[in-house]
């Protein structure tokens, strides 16, 4: 049975057709899900009878089980058990402008990148989009506030399961959803590069950051095996034409990893890579696990790299550390579950 998290306002409209009811039940529907959160169909007083039974036939409302929170000051971490005993995560970050949920979208990945806790575990499979909105609905349940901002950026690889996160994004994004604005939705990906064209024509202004993490295919080569099918100028040519397409600014993500490619010339073949985009690095102080071999640059080398990307007119960050404690870096939660 479909579970009814899963369902754009498109398709809900469609089935109450089928069902010889008016469209405007699926704007009802949605506000009984999406703005009164309600747990049954029964709680919907303005339907009727004989739809609420019919809904019960033919959805599912069920939830996704919580089983471990971590909390900390800014930051919680959230592990769930999906219905076949799969685990994931979320994490929820609380800033000053908002609250912001990292999504997951895989179980597990088939990138293998080697920093990274989630390419540990292949992908079992691709997460529904109910699976996805239900991280959401689950989290703002535990804090009892709206979330704002939405990255997806948890374990997997969003455009390896291209058609449940754009529909993920749509139900999010719909006004009598979880209305989540497209400009506080961020999708983050290795690079899939027939993807990030398609995606130059998905009509919803969300930002998209590319996590690249080298300046040159030699050093992408060795952490990302991705890079050996796209790299790095197929990536770029494909990000120029979604740029020329979509005007919207691109995102770097830049892990840095000690000795690996935190040098002052990487820094500067990576401003000569991106000096044509009007982009925005993230530099991300890598946070270290204890399965994994890299350590995380020193601050002074940090500093330095940014520095450089500044002079070279790059707008530029570095990462605000959140929860390093809590394992918060993507994958570690599920990992430690697993050891246990
Ligand atoms: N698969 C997608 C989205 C999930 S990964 C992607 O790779 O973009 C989200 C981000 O977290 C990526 O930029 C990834 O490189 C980064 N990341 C993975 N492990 C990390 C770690 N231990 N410390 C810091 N960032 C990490
Ligand atoms: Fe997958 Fe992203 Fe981790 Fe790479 S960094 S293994 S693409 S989740």
């Amino acid at each position: 049975m479909r579970n009814i998290y899963d369902l754009t306002i498109e398709e809900l409209e469609d089935y109450f057709l089928s069902i010889n009811e008016k469209k405007f039940k699926a704007i009802q529907l949605y506000s009984w899900l999406y703005d009164k959160k309600i747990t049954t169909f029964d709680e919907m007083s303005d339907m009727k009878k004989i739809v609420i039974e019919r809904l019960k036939e033919d959805f599912s409302l069920n939830n996704l089980k919580i089983i471990k929170v971590e909390r900390d000051k800014l930051v919680n971490k959230y592990l769930f058990e999906l219905s076949d005993g799969s685990l994931v995560e979320s994490v929820l970050m609380r800033h000053d402008y908002g609250t912001s949920i990292c999504v997951s979208s895989q179980v597990g990945c088939n990138m293998g990148c080697k920093f990274c806790e989630s390419g540990r575990l292949k992908k079992v499979r691709n997460l529904e989009s109910y699976e996805m909105v239900l991280q959401i609905l689950e989290v703002e349940n535990d804090i009892q506030k709206k979330i704002t901002h939405v990255v997806i950026m948890g374990i997997g690889e969003p455009f390896d399961n291209y058609q449940n996160v754009t529909d993920f994004i749509r139900i999010i994004n719909h006004p009598k959803g979880l209305s989540i604005g497209s400009r506080h939705i961020t999708v983050s990906t290795s690079g899939i590069v027939p993807k990030i064209l398609e995606f130059s024509t998905f009509p919803y202004q969300v930002n998209l950051a590319i996590s690249l993490h080298a300046p040159n295919d030699k050093i992408r080569n060795e952490i990302m095996p991705i890079n050996k099918v796209y790299k790095i100028k197929d990536i770029m040519d494909a990000l120029k034409i979604y740029y020329q397409k979509t005007n919207r600014r691109i995102t770097f993500e830049y892990i840095m990893l000690d000795g690996i490619n935190d040098k002052d010339e990487d820094a500067q073949e990576l401003c000569n890579l991106l000096k044509w985009s009007n982009c925005y690095v993230n530099l991300i102080p890598y946070n270290e696990t204890n399965n994994i071999q890299y350590k995380r640059s020193k601050n002074d080398r940090i500093l330095k790299f940014y520095d450089i990307i500044k002079k070279n007119n790059i707008g530029v960050t570095i990462r605000k550390e959140f929860g390093s404690n809590i394992s918060a870096a993507c994958g570690q939660l599920r990992s430690k579950k697993e050891e246990l």
